[in-house]
């Protein structure tokens, strides 16, 4: 989101309109999903701490909703634009139909930042945010989630403020909840580990044993840090990590060479995944500044940050070593970008597949909810496993059989399958 000329939208209706056209689509399907079908742009106007009061800029996107109601997260970022909504909202749609659930895509967003906003003011935006667009989600139309710099806190807040207007208990009114308060054991889990199961298919497809390999990861939040927690029991090696520090506004790269120390790093981590530069020095680590972590002689890259930082600047840091991507963030990779993954071999599980697992959890937290019955931990994560393998395999095989790029190969599956259902409703 840092370079002004980056559309996520744009790049969003391009990978589509690419794939629309080999897969043939009409004229009618094509306008039709290349376009969100309804969005919202309101206010939110908060009395900050000191007694002035501010307004926010807040959204709401529905892409489509023909497999089931909207689903997708809410965002708290600066930089927040509404083409980076739009872009967000696609790819959910697509995120959900890849791994076959019964759900729409959708994405929310509020202009802010939580690094200078008390627990109080963010209580009220989220309050805010569901006085504004109340009559336009819910169970059974649009479905929240946590996102890029929100998390279970301001789900519960958004759930109560709901069913304050509502009048009702309405657990299905959004998902990533806290444990205990209609939240599913896993959720947390989930995008991360999500994201290892495919890159675990991807490395036995590829007859490498994970244990002989290296990784690099952007950023630190909730999804790096529980990737790395399930590849490390997998038995792979972190050197670098890169994170975001908000006094500096820039990120940092931190390097250990024998491996980094997931709960060391955790232990000096704040709650938006900035790592503490200080003490990460003290305990041994590099800290290098900049995006160096695309620079490391590794096997493997995981950008789980935000759009565009994989783009054709970047890549020329990357080493021949470098053989598989896993995308953990939303958009990371620029089509520039792709076609050098394709031209050089490096094996990309793209991000509406390998980051699908949130999702996939979220949706099990509504089928939980529904039946007022909480699963095991295990069960959720058993199942979890079960979803993203047989996306992998989906995706993977189409891509062999027509030897073409992954990111492709889940366009086609996943545009196929909203493409029907938009065709048998009658709308195109
Ligand atoms: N925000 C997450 C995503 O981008 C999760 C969405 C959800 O659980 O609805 O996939």
């Amino acid at each position: 989101m840092s370079d002004k000329s980056f559309n996520a939208f744009k790049m969003a209706q391009h990978q589509f309109d690419e794939v629309a056209e080999q897969l043939g689509l009409d004229q009618g399907t094509k306008e039709l999903l290349r376009t969100p079908s309804r969005e919202y742009h309101f206010t939110i106007p908060i009395r900050m701490d000191d007694g002035s009061y501010k307004v926010f800029q807040g959204f709401r996107v529905q892409h489509n909703d023909a497999r089931g109601p909207g689903k997708g997260g809410i965002r708290f970022h600066p930089q927040e634009t509404i083409d980076t909504v739009r872009a967000l909202a696609t790819w959910m749609t697509w995120k959900c139909a890849v791994v076959d659930i019964p759900l729409g895509g959708g994405k929310g967003g509020v202009i802010c930042d939580p690094h200078n906003l008390s627990m109080r003011e963010q209580e009220l935006i989220c309050r805010g945010w569901v006085r504004q667009i109340v009559r336009n989600v819910g169970p059974l139309q649009d479905v929240p989630a946590p996102d890029v710099m929100t998390n279970a806190q301001h789900m519960l807040w958004m759930m109560d403020e709901y069913e304050k207007i509502m009048g009702g208990k309405f657990p299905g009114f959004i998902t990533g909840k806290p444990v205990g308060s209609g939240g599913s054991l896993g959720r947390t889990e989930a995008t991360g580990y999500g994201a290892v199961y495919t890159l675990r298919e991807a490395l036995k497809e590829h007859k490498v044993d994970t244990k002989s390999t290296t990784a690099s990861f952007q950023g630190f939040g909730n999804v790096s840090q529980y990737a790395i927690e399930l590849y490390h029991q997998y038995g792979g090696k972190t050197i670098c990590v890169s994170s975001w520090d908000q006094e500096d506004q820039t990120s940092y790269s931190f390097v250990k060479e024998d491996g980094i120390d997931l709960e060391e790093l955790r232990g000096i981590t704040n709650k938006f995944g900035g790592i503490d530069k200080d003490k990460a020095k003290e305990l041994g680590y590099s800290v290098l500044s900049g995006d160096k972590w695309i620079a490391q002689d590794v096997d493997i890259l995981f950008p789980s940050a935000l759009e565009n930082q994989v783009n054709a600047e970047t890549i020329k840091a990357i080493k021949p070593r470098v053989k598989f991507v896993v995308e953990g963030a939303n958009g990371p990779t620029t089509p520039e970008a792709d076609k050098f993954f394709f031209e050089k071999g490096i094996f990309v599980v793209p991000d509406f597949l390998a980051n699908a697992g949130g999702v996939t959890v979220s949706y099990f937290e509504q089928v939980q909810c529904n039946m007022n019955y909480f699963w095991e931990k295990e069960e959720v994560l058993t199942k979890l496993d079960q979803k993203m393998t047989s996306a992998f395999h989906a995706v993977y095989n189409l891509a062999k059989k027509k030897n073409i790029f992954m990111r492709d190969a889940a366009y086609m599956i996943a545009i196929s399958r909203v493409a029907e259902a938009s065709k048998l409703r009658g709308w195109v």
